[in-house]
């Protein structure tokens, strides 16, 4: 009998909680307001570019004020090695200046008020809502979006907002802000883009890709072992033993 989505939903979560305990943002932060400004560099660039670039920025800028205070020419230079700097340097410079002007420098914890700051859109919003406030919400990247279509955990999703609706439905409300980092981290070390590592991979019992592929590939073919030179590759590689 064919998988149901609630199945595959539970046996991913069960897989997940043994398997990847603790899962978070691979940015570095001290506060909100810090975390706000990476998530903000981080569209488009890599964590780890960002995570080179804010130790610099934030001895400059330590503060919203300090940052509003600053026209986005003086930001620019901080940023200049991270992708789109010119866009980034405004949306830094105009976000701070609504924090400060609107929100009393503080960064709010509602999602709504989050995505009218300048260069926040909703999967920002949501990731800033999860990791420093604790909400219950799944933002999608371009991780997200490539493994839970693989998995099965989303079906004929076109847009973020729909993969999105489909994964709040499908996880328990409670598991929501770690289920962001597990898709996030295995799409990133496992379930990359360019070539998914099934053979290296523990989700193979409930994942929609990997079925259809047994289905049609060649018998007898043993994948070779891909190089895997991340230690959270190996922790989200295969299950632990008990
Ligand atoms: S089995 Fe393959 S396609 Fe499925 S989640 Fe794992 S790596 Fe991705």
């Amino acid at each position: 009998m064919p998988m149901t989505t609630r199945q595959r939903f539970r046996g991913i979560t069960d897989w997940f909680q043994q398997n990847m305990p603790v899962a978070e943002s691979e940015l570095q932060y001290q506060n909100p307001y810090q975390l706000l400004v990476s998530v903000i560099l981080s569209a488009q660039c890599t964590d780890k570019r960002v995570n080179m670039t804010t130790p610099a920025l934030f001895d400059r800028f330590p503060t919203p004020q300090a940052m509003a205070d600053a026209d986005p020419e003086e930001i620019y230079p901080y940023i200049r090695s991270i992708s789109y700097p010119n866009n980034k340097a405004k949306n830094l410079s105009g976000m701070a200046r609504m924090l400060c002007e609107e929100f009393g420098g503080a960064v709010p914890e509602d999602i709504e008020q989050l995505q009218r700051l300048p260069g926040v859109g909703r999967k920002t919003a949501n990731v800033v809502g999860i990791v420093a406030f604790g909400k219950r919400a799944m933002p999608v990247d371009t991780h997200v979006f490539r493994v839970a279509d693989r998995l099965g955990l989303s079906t004929g999703a076109k847009t973020p907002l729909q993969t999105e609706m489909q994964l709040t439905e499908g996880f328990p409300p409670e598991v929501l802000p770690l289920a962001h980092h597990w898709l996030i981290l295995h799409g990133r070390y496992v379930c990359t883009a360019r070539k998914p590592h099934c053979e290296a991979c523990g989700l193979t019992p409930w994942c929609r890709y990997y079925a259809t592929q047994q289905k049609t590939a060649p018998q007898g073919n043993a994948p070779a072992e891909p190089p895997i030179r991340h230690a959270r590759k190996r922790a989200a590689a295969a299950p632990r033993k008990k």
